[in-house]
């Protein structure tokens, strides 16, 4: 028999997580679901500056501290990867994960994105062998050993600097001549001598001994130029894509993927709401998640005080 719960929150990152929070500060019953640990990005990044309240602080430190927040008012947290969602004439969503089957009338979806491939040859042979899409996680091994950055953006180049403390150097190779990254981001790279920049190039291919990581084959689009530069480690950072799979059906999503949902975080299906990173937006911050989570909890309680008399605050 399916678990029923006033509402359920599929993805347990900084926005979910604040879903959650308000939810259940509200007096409902609330399940988060997760295909992994709570946290979302948050757990592969390494210094964030740019929370309020913090100067600097881990990721994973941060994403704990969300959880327990989250929790304090009695939401649930429970793993679960989510196959689909379906909508009764009646409105009560039901959600089928790998595992368990669950109910609820207000759903509010926080699934996030996840990091894009290259789409280059070697990348998947290499992938956990030189190959990688997360610094904290795999910088370690790469301890004074030369990398690659691929990528302009905010990742890059901030995990660029986290990557620079541990290996002998990082050589961020970006198809433009101009980062994209923020400012703040940028000034501290080209102060970093330990950083070096190869512009207007793109990776044509990830090279190795059939063992690990020995380079990356490039194209410089300005010259027409191919080289190679050695490296043993090669971080991808070339943008993010939805994890809306299970909710294509749900008629949601705009043509890439993203989800559609005004100010209030309601998507174009009634109780069902997104937030977060996953969201149709142009600013995907961890502050802007947790701005979505608490408009999209509170609008989760006034939703069900139109389906349903039973609500109170606490
Ligand atoms: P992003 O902002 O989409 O940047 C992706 C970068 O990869 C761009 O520089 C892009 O080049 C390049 N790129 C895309 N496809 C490529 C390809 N096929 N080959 C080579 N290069 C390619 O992605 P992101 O840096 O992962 O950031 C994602 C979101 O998270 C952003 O909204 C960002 O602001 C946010 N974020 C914020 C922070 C922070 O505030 N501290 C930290 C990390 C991420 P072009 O520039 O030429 O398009």
């Amino acid at each position: 028999m399916a678990k029923s719960y006033d509402v359920i929150v599929i993805g347990a990152g900084p926005g979910g997580m604040t879903a959650a929070l308000y939810a259940s500060r509200a007096n409902l019953s609330v399940l988060m679901l997760d295909r992994g640990i709570y946290g979302g990005q948050m757990n592969n990044t390494a210094a964030v500056e740019n929370y309020p309240g913090f100067n600097s602080i881990l990721g994973p430190d941060l994403a704990e501290k969300m959880y327990q927040s989250s929790t304090q008012f009695d939401a649930e947290y429970a793993y679960g990867s989510v196959e689909s969602v379906s909508v009764a004439d009646d409105g009560v969503k039901t959600i089928t994960t790998d595992s368990d089957v669950y109910e609820t009338q207000a759903l509010i979806i926080a699934t996030g994105s996840e990091y894009r491939k290259l789409g280059v040859p070697g990348e998947d042979d290499y992938s956990g062998r030189g190959v990688s899409y997360c610094a904290v996680c795999d910088g370690a091994f790469f301890k004074n050993k030369p990398v690659a950055v691929i990528g302009g953006g905010d990742s890059a180049v901030e995990e660029g600097g986290y990557l620079s403390q541990m290996t002998s150097g990082v050589n961020i190779i970006h198809r433009r001549d101009q980062l994209r990254a923020q400012k703040i981001l940028q000034d501290r790279a080209f102060s970093n001598d330990k950083i070096g920049f190869t512009w207007d190039t793109i990776v044509t291919e990830i090279l190795g001994d059939g063992q690990k990581v020995t380079g990356v084959k490039t194209h410089n689009k300005k010259t027409d130029e191919d080289g190679t530069v050695d490296v043993d480690g090669v971080f991808i950072y070339v943008g993010n894509q939805p994890m809306t799979e299970p909710f294509l059906d749900l008629g949601i999503t705009d043509d890439k993927g993203w989800i559609v949902t005004d100010e209030k975080m309601k998507t174009s299906v009634s109780g069902i709401f997104a937030v977060g990173d996953v969201r149709q937006k142009d600013l995907r911050q961890i502050t802007t998640s947790v701005g979505d989570g608490g408009i999209a909890g509170q609008e989760a309680f006034n939703y069900l005080q139109t389906v349903q008399d039973k609500v109170q605050v606490k």
